[in-house]
């Protein structure tokens, strides 16, 4: 690694337990989007980067599966006290290369990994232990060598779905998003102090149509565990069925908010707007549609204009900021695009839409915005918009409410609010998602997280997260 006084040069990826140089020639350019200047570049790992490095996990993976669970979590679990060592660096760098506001990056990015770090010595209590039916034995087994293929909303939440993988005695290969790779390349050489065997644990840096691509479609990989868009999901699909290769899928999302009569009105409506705004609005679960009765649309918005007054843009590395830039140039112009089309169509602009917020004349920065009288069909309530925008549309009754909330190619996240638990549950029963909140409820960084239609199949976190990486083996006695 080369560093300059304002940017960091890397050329290489994480492969056999190496620090190896790419062979691509070409390189990223990483871009602070709160700046729009390019803080450093990496490499755009080639199909042979892929290669070596599925050939590593490959001749890793008989000895790392032999072990016991027990004592793959004991290696592991000693990077936490690493994370808490570097975890200044860490939540500056996510900072820098995703614009996530730092008490986000801190409490968020960082805090929900080291509950997950913690939670490895008792996960690895919960690998199902062999099991009889009739006069069949039936043994659980490590999936293989597990392709991951990640974004750049989490940099570091692959680790979510990783540290199982590796916690079921799989060995992996990890595409991380080109975008925020810094960070990534800092937790790579804390996991390099744990000392795994060699291969167990590899990391190549490129883009998606390339590297991603090669990851895919490589014969070695028994498993792609990918995270991101339903356009890249589908793509990964493809290339995965040329050697019939195990997906598991956590795509989009377009969550829903369903606030029944007899809630605490102004606290779902305050409540949904955080969740939608989190991270700069770029959540897979985000409650992005908040359904109120069609008689209180006016109220809603009214709440949620004055709550939304609170998410003044700024520079996302001030503790005080609350919403920072996009992400990247692109994201910038799709989410700008998306508030002229729900104006276009005929939404009530609440407050914020296209217009740069004030006194920021660079940097991918979005007001923040809120929609009112949206039609369930329109743009805005159907498409992922991935920035801070909230729609309001208003329901006339409980089973309206439960339509509008399924109408949806999505089914990840979503949340009901009412004057009861029980009655929240009935109703929460009803949605085609894979998570619900009730009346605000914490996110359980140990609970299983996934999604149904194009949101994708496969859970990750906790038990659920574990079981995906492995196999089932009857044994006929
Ligand atoms: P993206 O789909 O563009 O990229 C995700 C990853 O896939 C990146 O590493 C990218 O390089 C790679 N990629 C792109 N094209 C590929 C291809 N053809 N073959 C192989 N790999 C390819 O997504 P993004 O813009 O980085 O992230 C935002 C998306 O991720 C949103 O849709 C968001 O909802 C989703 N997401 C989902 C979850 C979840 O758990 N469901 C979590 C975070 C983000």
């Amino acid at each position: 690694m080369r560093s300059t006084a304002t940017t960091t040069l890397r050329d290489d990826s994480y492969i056999g337990g190496r620090w190896v140089t790419s062979t691509a020639p070409e390189r990223c350019r990483v871009i602070d989007p709160a700046t729009e200047e390019v803080i450093g570049e990496v490499p755009a790992g080639s199909a042979a980067d892929i290669d070596l490095a599925v050939v590593a996990a490959r001749s890793a993976f008989d000895d790392w599966a032999a072990r016991s669970p027990g004592d793959r979590a004991t290696m592991l679990a000693g990077l936490g006290p690493m994370i808490d060592e570097a975890a200044g660096e860490l939540i500056d760098l996510i900072v820098a290369e995703e614009g996530v506001p730092f008490t986000w990056a801190r409490d968020v990015h960082l805090g929900r990994l080291a509950v997950n770090v913690a939670a490895l010595p008792a996960l690895a209590e919960q690998m199902p232990p062999p099991d009889g039916i009739g006069q069949s034995l039936i043994v659980r087994e490590p999936a293989g060598v597990v392709g991951s293929i990640s974004p750049w909303n989490y940099p570091l939440g692959f680790l979510t779905k990783v540290l199982p993988a590796l916690i079921a005695g799989c060995t992996v290969v990890i595409k991380p998003s080109e975008l925020t790779p810094f960070s990534v390349y800092r937790m790579t050489e804390l996991i390099d102090r744990l000392g795994l065997p060699t291969g167990v644990f590899n990391v190549v840096v490129g883009t998606g149509p390339v590297a991603g691509a090669a990851l895919a479609a490589h014969p070695g990989i028994d498993m792609c565990s990918f995270t991101g868009s339903v356009r890249a999901g589908q793509q990964v699909l493809v290339a995965l069925a040329a050697n019939v290769t195990r997906p598991v899928l956590e795509l989009g999302g377009k969550s829903a908010a369903i606030v029944l009569d007899g809630a605490p009105f102004e606290q779902a409506v305050r409540g949904t707007l955080w969740n939608c705004y989190m991270n700069n609005g770029q959540v897979c679960g985000a409650q992005t549609r908040l359904l109120v009765p069609r008689g209180r649309q006016d109220e809603a918005a009214q709440i949620a204009a004055d709550a939304a007054r609170a998410y003044v843009p700024g520079p996302p590395a001030d503790p005080a900021t609350m919403l920072g830039p996009v992400a990247n140039a692109h994201q910038h112009q799709a989410v700008l695009a998306y508030i002229r089309s729900g104006i276009d169509e005929g939404a009530t602009l609440v407050c914020g839409g296209p217009d740069r917020p004030s006194g920021l004349d660079r940097g991918y920065f979005v007001q923040p915005t809120v929609f009112s009288d949206v039609d369930q069909d329109m743009t805005i309530a159907q498409h992922e918009i991935f920035g801070p925008v909230l729609s309001i549309i208003g329901y006339t009754d409980e089973d309206h409410a439960v339509r509008i909330a399924n109408n949806s190619q999505y089914g990840l996240s979503g949340a009901v609010w009412a004057a009861t638990d029980e009655e929240a549950v009935r109703v929460a029963r009803r949605m085609r998602t894979g998570q619900v909140q009730i009346n605000g409820a914490t996110f359980n960084p140990l609970a299983p997280f996934g999604g149904v239609k194009q949101s994708g199949h496969g859970r990750e976190l906790g038990k659920f997260g574990l079981e995906e990486f492995l196999e089932v083996k009857s044994i006929q006695l």
